[in-house]
């Protein structure tokens, strides 16, 4: 039992869980890379589980749905293709991985995660990012700062699967808000991997918490007298015209 990334687009992430000759998919977002690993690979295509209405996350579905041997998961809403409709607390069971579902609004109103608790891990599309988060879309900056926390409350091991490559950009905000020793370093260690043709997805919420503001376990000095979600929402908002 493996899961590996297949890049899309420009800084897509398509996660595949892989089992024996058996891969589920989340967000597949473009097809023909899926397609080729299938038919490289002699594999079955079995699941693919949505997190959220973007194209870039789900405009390979209706194509590789031709040939899946399961179903296609995703949230309420209109998203064509999907045959089950999940939301909080239902159960999604793909090659031997048992996913809950999370709500996590704000990016999009549809937004939704799926987590492993025995495994400890999770799939969060584009709620949080490798030191930062989605952009508001659709929610509020309270549903979106709720939708964080929510993912906070996991086990601090848990291992964090997000859809875009934005960890180095994302890190050189923090670093202009925040001083910070082990931040600088960790910059430095994603950039040299990044230039080596490495990811650096994925995360854990454990190292998320010392390295992403959007947690609010490091704030930037100027925000500390303020309540958490007018942190988050300044934050989000220096982030946009950064
Ligand atoms: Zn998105
Ligand atoms: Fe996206």
């Amino acid at each position: 039992m493996n899961i590996f990334h297949i890049p899309a687009y420009t800084d897509n992430y398509i996660w595949v869980l892989q089992s024996g000759a058996d891969i589920s998919v989340i967000d597949p977002g473009e097809a023909s890379p899926i397609l080729n690993l299938i038919n490289n690979n002699n594999l079955n295509l079995v699941d693919i589980l949505l997190t959220h209405h973007h194209f870039d996350h789900i405009g390979g579905t209706l194509e590789l749905k031709k040939q899946i041997k399961g179903k296609v998961y995703g949230p309420v809403g209109n998203i064509e293709g999907i045959d089950i409709h999940v939301s909080e607390n239902d159960k999604v069971e793909t090659l031997g991985y048992d996913f809950s579902v999370l709500e996590t609004p704000g990016h999009t109103l549809d937004h939704i995660a799926y987590v492993d608790n025995e495994k400890n891990l999770v799939f969060c599309g584009d709620t949080l990012f490798s030191a930062g988060c989605g952009r508001v879309f659709e929610g509020t900056f309270e549903q979106m700062h709720n939708s964080i926390q929510k993912l906070n409350q996991l086990v601090p091991e848990t291992i964090i699967y997000c859809a875009h490559e934005y960890t180095e950009s994302n890190l050189k905000f923090v670093l202009s808000e925040i001083e910070d020793k082990f931040i600088e370093n960790y910059f430095k260690k994603i950039s040299a991997k990044r230039l080596k043709g490495d990811i650096s997805i994925p995360t854990t919420l454990e190292l998320e918490r010392r390295i992403n503001p959007f947690l609010l376990s490091i704030v930037p000095s100027d925000l500390k007298h303020l309540s958490k979600l007018e942190q988050f929402t300044e934050l989000r908002n220096r982030k946009d015209s950064a």
